[in-house]
């Protein structure tokens, strides 16, 4: 079948999608994510070729993720990787929304002026409405204030995903970076409200450990769960960068705000041993560091960005591998205590 419009034929996602992915559920919600989501952060924007982009997404959800993770900033420039989403859903998706979990955020700068940015009601309104707008779609399945804002009231934020939530335009809501603290008076104040919360997105991965001292718990006790972003640490987690930058990686981009200054010695020294641990194995480092990220119960899917299709097939082949020897663990705790 073709579509005269697009000439070319119409996307018939693979049909055994639902058997190569493994789905966890988000705290003691009734939502169930695939342990590998696809985040749209970098490489989705109008600066990319929208053909690699969209054969990614649609390489993703041919494997069972179902989740794509984006945010009123992401491109660039800003807006523009839910304007890429919207054009797969519109060109190849369409029939499938209802088999998709997206999610959008706002609390970083988007617009010029008091109003887009942080986490005032006026802005996580405004700047959903925007979202939805540029991805065509009624309503996303998951909205997250982005960043904690420690000026506005964290009353008049929760108030607002509770107004968002109750309006349909999002089904669940959630939390970005919250410490634990800021977590549990989010949770009591939904929780009063009978809002939806049901999970959190915090950073996690082998050099950024810090949901282990106290978040990890916060979660368990609220009974939410949480999607952690950049379990690759942007890359250094992975073989890119053991033999130099190469022009094509996320730290050689000028538009990338990861320099090459991040790729350190001591990364790179703690890579090369972290990549023989991942050999024994049977995995690269990008496979091993991301299942290190779901070992624990309340890390239900692991967020992570791509550049071309491959890498999102090694992310969910690594599902192969999940369970961890005490010895490997304590191996790679002491590589990165070293
Ligand atoms: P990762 O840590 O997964 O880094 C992704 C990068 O790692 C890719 O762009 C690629 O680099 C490299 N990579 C991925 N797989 C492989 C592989 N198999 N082999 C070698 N290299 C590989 O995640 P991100 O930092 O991109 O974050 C993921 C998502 O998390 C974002 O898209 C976003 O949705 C979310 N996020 C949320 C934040 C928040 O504040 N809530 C903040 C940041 C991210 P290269 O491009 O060089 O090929």
């Amino acid at each position: 079948m073709t579509d005269a419009h697009l000439r070319r034929p119409v996307v018939t996602p693979a049909a055994g999608r639902y058997e190569t992915m493994s789905y966890r559920r988000c705290g003691r919600s009734g939502l169930l994510l695939p342990s590998v989501s696809l985040g749209l952060w970098w490489n989705f924007g109008a600066v990319d070729p929208h053909e690699v982009s969209r054969a990614m997404i649609l390489r993703a959800f041919d494997l069972g993720i179902t989740h794509f993770d984006l945010a009123n900033n992401y491109g660039p420039p800003p807006g523009s990787a839910e304007e890429t989403l919207g054009r797969v859903l519109r060109e190849d998706l369409r029939a499938y929304r209802d088999e998709m979990i997206i999610s959008s955020k706002a609390g970083w700068r988007m617009w010029p002026g008091p109003y887009g940015d942080w986490g005032s009601r006026k802005y996580l309104i405004a700047s959903l409405d925007q979202s939805l707008k540029r991805m065509g779609i009624d309503y996303v399945d998951i909205y997250y204030h982005h960043r904690p804002d420690p000026d506005t009231p964290l009353e008049e934020s929760m108030a607002a995903l509770d107004q968002i939530a109750r309006s349909g335009k999002a089904i669940y809501v959630g939390v970005s970076s919250y410490g634990p603290e800021d977590t549990r008076r989010a949770a009591k104040l939904l929780g009063e409200l009978g809002t939806p919360f049901v999970i959190h997105q915090p950073r996690y991965n082998m050099f950024d450990r810090w949901i282990e001292h106290g978040l990890l718990d916060a979660l368990d006790d609220i009974g939410i769960g949480c999607v952690v972003f950049s379990p690759l640490a942007q890359g250094l987690l992975t073989d890119r960068y053991l033999a130099g930058i190469a022009a094509d990686s996320r730290a050689a981009k000028p538009h990338i705000l990861f320099g090459a200054d991040r790729v350190t010695q001591d990364k790179l020294d703690k890579a090369r041993r972290l990549s023989e641990v991942a050999r024994a194995r049977g995995q690269n480092l990008a496979q091993m560091a991301m299942v290190w990220t779901l070992r624990h119960p309340q890390v239900t899917s692991a967020v992570i960005g791509a550049s071309r299709v491959s890498q999102i097939d090694e992310a969910v082949g690594a599902l192969n591998n999940m369970a961890f020897a005490d010895d490997e663990l304590r191996v790679i705790d002491t590589i990165l205590a070293s």
